[in-house]
């Protein structure tokens, strides 16, 4: 049998509610591939969003994995302590000329979008139409040094992969109105910055990981492995949201589960062979 390569994981959660079953698996998940594997499961706080964080949602993300056994090695990485990194790479990725600035309102998008029969949808819902794309550098720079409110976009059709790329994701945002950051921008960085070498996460993100993998190259950052698991639904087979409260954890717990009740709910023991059998594989 060969010897796995110790992996190094993450579970990533985002403090703007109470973690549910949905959580408890990927956190499981990426703790046993580090387990089985001998290598190290990583915690990251996604908080860049910190209009929706809340302290006692990253309090319950700490006492969640401490009932559920998930013990984690090394700081917890917190994204909103490193906005200067966010910052310092989109100045790269413009020095590079890879970004575009974007002057739309949401209300502004919405309107071109519902203007275009059949506009095409990504991951995140309608790409984005491209309003600013054209604008040449000298209106766009008139524009800001008049004050104008922009996000940065990113050109994809300039990345590696790039006409792929255009037809399902668009140009997102790698740096919002409010902050030189994002989500796609902060997830690559940090995954390198706490050298993961397997991204395991749902498949909700199979179709953004092409994304993060171009970004990658651009910015030289040595590209992990990706594992996307299944998605914990309902009995009607919905996705688990946040606000389905009788789902979190907390609940559970208030009403007497055991953290082998929620491995029976997962159907843990199926997932977990599938893993091991990956690491021999
Ligand atoms: N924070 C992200 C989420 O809650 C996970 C990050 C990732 O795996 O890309 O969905």
């Amino acid at each position: 049998m060969p010897m796995p390569a110790a992996l190094v994981t993450r579970f990533a959660p985002s403090p703007t509610g109470e973690l549910h079953l949905g959580h408890a698996f990927a956190a499981m998940v990426a703790h046993e591939w580090a387990r089985a594997s001998g290598g190290i499961f990583r915690l990251r706080i996604d908080d860049l969003d910190h209009t929706r964080c809340r302290p006692q949602y990253e309090e319950g993300i700490y006492r969640d994995l401490a009932w559920l056994g998930l013990g984690w090695q090394g700081p917890v990485r917190r994204q909103s302590a490193h906005m200067n990194d966010y910052a310092a790479a989109l100045e790269t990725l413009k020095g590079q000329g890879l970004l575009y600035p974007c002057f739309c309102t949401r209300a502004d998008i919405q309107a071109e979008v519902q203007a275009i029969a059949g506009a095409p949808q990504g991951p995140e819902g309608p790409l984005y139409p491209g309003a600013c794309r054209g604008l040449s550098a000298q209106v766009a720079m008139a524009r800001i040094a008049d004050g104008a409110r922009h996000a940065w976009r990113l050109d994809v059709a300039r990345l590696p992969g790039g006409e792929a790329l255009t037809r399902s994701i668009g140009d997102v945002v790698l740096g919002r109105k409010e902050m030189p950051a994002s989500y796609h921008l902060a997830v690559v960085l940090d995954d390198a910055a706490q050298g993961i070498t397997l991204v395991t996460r749902g498949q909700d993100l199979e179709a953004v990981t092409p994304l993060h993998m171009a970004l990658q190259t651009v910015l030289c950052l040595r590209r992990p492995g990706y594992a996307h698991h299944r998605l914990i639904t309902d009995e009607r087979g919905q996705r688990l949201a946040k606000r389905d409260g009788a789902r979190a954890l907390s609940t559970l717990r208030a009403q007497g589960a055991t953290p082998a009740d929620v491995r029976r709910m997962l159907d843990w023991p199926a997932m977990q062979a599938l893993i091991t059998s990956r690491l021999e594989a």
